[in-house]
C-alpha cells in the first residue's frame, strides 16, 4: 500500500480527515483538481461572509446619517472587492497547503478516480490505499431546462467580472437568500422567483413571514408562486419571462436550488457503491459504505450541508479508523444561521416540529425596533421566539431574526445541548442593553 488513507476532495471534511488522520501518524494523501479548501473556502462561506460585510456597509453608512455623520461621495467599486476577495481566498489556498503539508500529507492535484476498492488513478498514475475517503462535496443544481444554459450559479457569481445591477435570483432557501440581500446591499435592484408562498422552507413559521416582510421592506421584489418559463438574450442583458406573465430584463441570473453530490466519474457505481435516491452516498454511523475499505462524509452522503458537520464526521470518521472508535455524530440541536439582511440564527425545533413531536408547548415570541434602529431611519425590526416543552420546562428551539444572530444563536446551542429549561434561561442574568437579552427576559408565553 502507498497510503493507509487516501482521500479524495481537499474541502472541509477532506482536509480535516486527512490531518487529524496523519497526525495519528497515518500516510495519507489528499486529491482535488480545484483549489484546497473546496466550496467553503473558494466558492461559499468564506467568500460569502466577506460578501455579506461589503453589503452591510452600505445599510450602515444610511443608518450612519441618524447618527449624526455626514457621508459624501461613498461609492462601491465592485473590481476592488472581487480583487480584494481574491487576493483573501488565495492566502488560504496557501495555508490549507502548508497546514497539510506540515501535518505530513501527500497533495496530489489532479482528478482522481478509484480503480478498485484499493486503488485510484490521478493523471495516470495510479496509487493503493488501505481506506479511500469519498470526501468530493456538493456542486449547484441546474435543471435541465433550455434557459438554464443563461444563468449562472454561486460557482460563478463571486468573480464577475462586471457587477450585475439587475439580478434575477431563483430559488428562496440559503443561497438565494443570502445572495439576494448581498447585491441589493451593494445596490443592486433583486428580483427573487420562488416557486413557493413563503421564503426559506423548512425554518420556523414565524421566521419565514418575518423574513418575507424583511425583504420585502428592503425593495427585494420576491416573485412568490413563479418558476421561470424562459430566458432570452437582449442587447442590454437578459430577458427573463416568469409562468405567471411577468417579463423582467436583468443583467444576472442566479439560480440557487440546491446542490447535488459531486461524484461523476469517480467510480462509485463500478464499485457497486450504494448511493440514495438523489445519489449521496449510503452510509453507516461510522461513515462506512458497503464497500468495506470505502469511506465517505460531507455533502456527498446528504444530511445538513454545513461545514461544520463536515468536520464533526470526519473526526468522528478518524476516531473510528485510528482512535478509540467510541464517537458517533449528534445531529440533534445544530445550529445555523443565515447570512440574509438581517440575518436568522436558529437551533432545535421549529414550532410545527415541536407541535408534531409533543404534547404539550409553549411559544414565547417578542418582536421589535431593535435600539439602533431607533436613529438609524431603518424601519428594520428584530423577531425573537422560544419553544418551550410544557412537561419538561426544556426549551426546544431558539429563532432569532436580527443583526449579529449568528453569534447570538452560539452560546444558546450550548444551552440547548446542555439540555437548558426555560427556568434557567429566566434565571440569567440579562446583558444589558443588548437585544439578545430578550431571551433570557420573555416571561409570558404568547400561545401554547
Ligand atoms: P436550499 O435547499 O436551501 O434551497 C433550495 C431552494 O430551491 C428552495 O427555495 C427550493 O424551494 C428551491 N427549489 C428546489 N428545487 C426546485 C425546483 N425544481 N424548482 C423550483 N424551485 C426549486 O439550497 P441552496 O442551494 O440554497 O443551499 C444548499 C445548502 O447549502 C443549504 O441547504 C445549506 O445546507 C448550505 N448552505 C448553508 C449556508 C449557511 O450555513 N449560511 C449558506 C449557503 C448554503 P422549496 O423550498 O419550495 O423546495
Amino acid at each position: 500500500m502507498d497510503f493507509d488513507l487516501f482521500v479524495i476532495g481537499a474541502g472541509s471534511g477532506g482536509v480535516r480527515a486527512a490531518r487529524m488522520a496523519a497526525a495519528r501518524g497515518m500516510r495519507v494523501a489528499v486529491a482535488d483538481n480545484k483549489a484546497l479548501g473546496g466550496t467553503c473556502v473558494n466558492v461559499g462561506c468564506v467568500p460569502k461572509k466577506l460578501y455579506t460585510y461589503a453589503s452591510h456597509f452600505g445599510h450602515d453608512f444610511r443608518a450612519a446619517t441618524g447618527f449624526g455623520w455626514q457621508l459624501q461621495g461613498s461609492a462601491f467599486n465592485w473590481p476592488e472587492l472581487v480583487h480584494a476577495k481574491q487576493q483573501e481566498i488565495g492566502r488560504l489556498n496557501t495555508i490549507y497547503g502548508d497546514m497539510l503539508t506540515n501535518a505530513g500529507v501527500t497533495i496530489i492535484t489532479g482528478f482522481a478516480h478509484m480503480l478498485d476498492a484499493n486503488s485510484i488513478a490521478v493523471n495516470g498514475q495510479a496509487y493503493r490505499a488501505k481506506h479511500i475517503l469519498l470526501a468530493t462535496g456538493s456542486k449547484p443544481y441546474l435543471p435541465p431546462k433550455e434557459w438554464a444554459k443563461h444563468v449562472i450559479t454561486s460557482d460563478d457569481i463571486f468573480d464577475l467580472p462586471t457587477f450585475p445591477h439587475r439580478l434575477m435570483v431563483v430559488g428562496a432557501g440559503y443561497i438565494a437568500l443570502e445572495f439576494a440581500c448581498i447585491f441589493n446591499g451593494l445596490g443592486a435592484k433583486v428580483d427573487v422567483s420562488y416557486r413557493g408562498d413563503s421564503v426559506l422552507r423548512g425554518f420556523d413559521q414565524d421566521v419565514r413571514q418575518f423574513m418575507d416582510g424583511e425583504l420585502s421592506k428592503q425593495g427585494i421584489n420576491v416573485h412568490y408562486h413563479s418558476n421561470i418559463d424562459s430566458i432570452n438574450k437582449t442587447s442590454q442583458g437578459l430577458m427573463v419571462t416568469l409562468d405567471n406573465g411577468v417579463k423582467h430584463e436583468v443583467d444576472q441570473v442566479l439560480v440557487a436550488l440546491g446542490r447535488e453530490p459531486n461524484l461523476a466519474q469517480m467510480g462509485v457505481a463500478e464499485l457497486g457503491i450504494e448511493q440514495h435516491a438523489d445519489n449521496t452516498i449510503k452510509v453507516n454511523s461510522v461513515f462506512a459504505t458497503n464497500v468495506p475499505s470505502v469511506y465517505a462524509l460531507g455533502d456527498v452522503v446528504g444530511g445538513p450541508q454545513l461545514t461544520p458537520v463536515a468536520l464533526a464526521e470526519a473526526m468522528t470518521l478518524v476516531d473510528h479508523l485510528y482512535g478509540e472508535g467510541q464517537s458517533r455524530m449528534d445531529y440533534n440541536n445544530i445550529a445555523t444561521a443565515v447570512f440574509t439582511h438581517p440575518n436568522i440564527g436558529t437551533v432545535g425545533l421549529t414550532e410545527a416540529e415541536a407541535r408534531a413531536a409533543y404534547t404539550a408547548i409553549d411559544i414565547y415570541r417578542s418582536e421589535f425596533r431593535p435600539m439602533k434602529h431607533t436613529l438609524s431611519g431603518s424601519n428594520e425590526r428584530s423577531l425573537m421566539k422560544l419553544i418551550v416543552d410544557q412537561t419538561t420546562d426544556r426549551v426546544l428551539g431558539v429563532h432569532v431574526v436580527g443583526e449579529a444572530a449568528g453569534e447570538i444563536l452560539q452560546g444558546f446551542a450550548v444551552a440547548l445541548k446542555c439540555g437548558a429549561t426555560k427556568a434557567q434561561f429566566d434565571q440569567t442574568i440579562g446583558i444589558h442593553p443588548t437585544a439578545a437579552e430578550e431571551l433570557v427576559t420573555m416571561r409570558q408565553p404568547i400561545m401554547q
